[in-house]
């Protein structure tokens, strides 16, 4: 007891009072002798009640060694560093960070053990939230369907550095102009980890040979997106996207959504995150559809062509009767004693006319046939529109169906295949004209005006018998038909060639007349 009053009353003890860690001081039966206030404010307990407690009694240590193990260690080195579980008076654990240090008097006997402590539960529910999110990181790293990556970029970061300070403003002109700049970049920047995605995408079964520079994935013509995604990070952009091809490790390049994130805690540190989704697969369907889709189209115009081979071959016949006309005339003329040249010259004149329209007409139907991949070009809608008219020209009239054209002047050109617009609006326009086969009135006004936001809408409109209600929602579905011998490829045709060119197509039934297709092309 008396060495004990010599701890409370000892020289110095007044000045931990003013320290904010909590310091107490037990003697050598484990009873606080000493208790400052910043250990009533931690653990509640007012010193009157503290004094002459059994201290991991009233304070409830615990830690995972127990707590004997640490009295060993103290008695023997003089000294325990650690954490230890606690509960304060109003029954809240707390997480002490303690050190303990043997008091000895001057002879050199041990009187007690001094603990100074401090409160660090706070600190490490945010390493344990830290931990938490870092472990559902890496889960997540691991698990994602997608080809993920760990780069360390401390390397590039110093380079780019040093661009700046030699001047370099520009880093995106930079780059375009020192290519070799950019594959050094790449040789420079680690591959620390990989995900199970990634080797199985990049790799051969085996990790290891991945966690290297990252060069030898980036084929020459994508350097431009490494450059770029080094512009997006040091311009402190969040992330950057875009589609470019990679390079396995063992040679075959594929096409990849390149996706690189910098959130700041990462930049930091120098780590870079990329993620990669092998886009290849879904090209080639893509593409294959396309082709499809082209085949498709094409089938339909010669299907079309089909349908109106008579009247085509009335078409072509005309002129070339004509020319047998004006020739056996012309012949006559020659064959007189005094031959008229200058009957012939007209009559010749009129030949090479006639030949002419033939081979327009030929030339018309050969572009319908031919088979090519689709041009996009601005196109003048009103051009278009009277050439398709032009090519039906014959069936209409055959048909005792007339065209009524209102078109505005000067409308903004549209960006499409010339053959593609043109399919379009003569299928609508034979739909007319079908549809109107037992009308009385046989009329179809094809208007075109501008639309909303710099578009152009076309408009063909009939005096048939319109569309029933219950069909309009599916007019536009493939094998969709009312006639004997229709197809029902028609306008879902026409609907994927407007949607191409980014356009939409609608139909509607117009009051007290027939059905109106509106198209809208940008
Ligand atoms: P198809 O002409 O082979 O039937 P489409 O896809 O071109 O295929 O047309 C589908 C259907 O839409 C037609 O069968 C018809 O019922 C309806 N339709 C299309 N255009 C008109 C129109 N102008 N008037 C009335 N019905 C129409």
């Amino acid at each position: 007891m008396r060495d004990a009053q010599s701890i409370e009353s000892g020289p110095g003890l007044d000045v931990l009072e003013l320290i904010h860690e909590s310091i107490f001081v037990r003697d050598l039966d484990g009873r606080i002798r000493y208790w400052n206030s910043a250990c009533t404010a931690l653990y509640g307990w007012p010193a009157e009640q503290a004094l002459g407690q059994l201290a991991h009694e009233l304070l409830g240590s615990a830690h995972p060694d127990g707590l004997a193990a640490l009295e060993e260690q103290v008695t023997a080195t003089g000294r325990w560093d650690g954490e230890l579980c606690r509960v304060t008076a109003s029954g809240q654990p707390v997480l002490i960070d303690a050190r303990w240090s043997v008091h000895k008097n001057p002879r050199g006997q041990a009187l007690g053990i001094v603990e100074i402590g401090r409160d660090i539960s706070a600190r490490k529910a945010i390493e344990q939230s830290l931990a938490d999110s870092e472990y559902r990181y890496r889960n997540l790293f691991q698990a994602m369907a997608a080809s993920f990556w760990e780069l360390d970029f401390t390397p590039v970061g110093g380079m780019v550095r040093q661009l700046f300070a030699a001047g370099v403003t520009d880093l995106a002109a930079h780059f375009a102009e020192h290519p070799q700049l950019v594959r050094e970049m790449m040789r420079r920047t680690q591959v620390m980890d990989v995900n199970e995605q990634t080797v199985r995408l990049f790799g051969r079964d085996n990790k290891a040979e991945l966690l290297q520079s990252v060069e030898p994935f980036w084929p020459e013509a994508s350097s431009e997106v490494f450059a770029q995604s080094i512009v997006a990070a040091v311009s402190r952009q969040q992330h950057y996207a875009k589609e470019t091809r990679l390079r396995t490790i063992e040679g075959r390049e594929f096409d990849a959504l390149f996706t690189a994130s910098f959130p700041p805690e990462n930049m930091k540190k120098g780590i870079l995150m990329v993620g990669v989704i092998d886009l290849s697969e879904r090209n080639h369907a893509f593409a294959a559809l396309e082709r499809m889709q082209a085949e498709l189209m094409h089938a339909a115009r010669v299907s079309m062509l089909g349908e109106l081979t008579a009247s085509i071959a009335h078409e072509i016949n005309q002129p070339l009767a004509a020319i047998v006309t004006n020739g056996a005339a012309g012949l006559r003329w020659l064959n007189r004693p005094m031959p008229n040249t200058e009957e012939v010259r007209t009559l010749a004149e009129r030949m090479v006319a006639d030949a002419r329209r033939a081979a327009d007409i030929i030339a018309r139907i050969r572009d319908m046939a031919r088979h090519q991949a689709p041009q996009q070009a601005p196109q003048l809608l009103n051009n278009v529109v009277k050439e398709a008219v032009q090519f039906l020209r014959h069936e209409l009239q055959a048909q005792g169906v007339e065209v009524r054209l209102k078109l505005t002047a000067n409308l903004p050109r549209v960006q499409a295949d010339r053959t593609l617009l043109q399919q379009v609006i003569v299928n609508l326009l034979v739909n007319a004209m079908q549809a109107m086969a037992d009308s009385p009135q046989r009329l179809i006004m094809v208007s075109s005006r501008a639309g909303t936001d710099g578009r152009v809408e076309l408009r063909v409109q009939d005096s048939g018998p319109g569309i029933a209600e219950d069909h309009l929602p599916r007019l536009f579905e493939s094998f969709f038909t009312t006639k004997a011998s229709g197809m029902g490829m028609g306008l879902p045709i026409c609907r994927t060639i407007v949607e191409g060119l980014g356009g939409t197509i609608e139909a509607r039934n117009d009051e007290g007349a027939g059905a109106c297709f509106i198209v809208s092309l940008g």
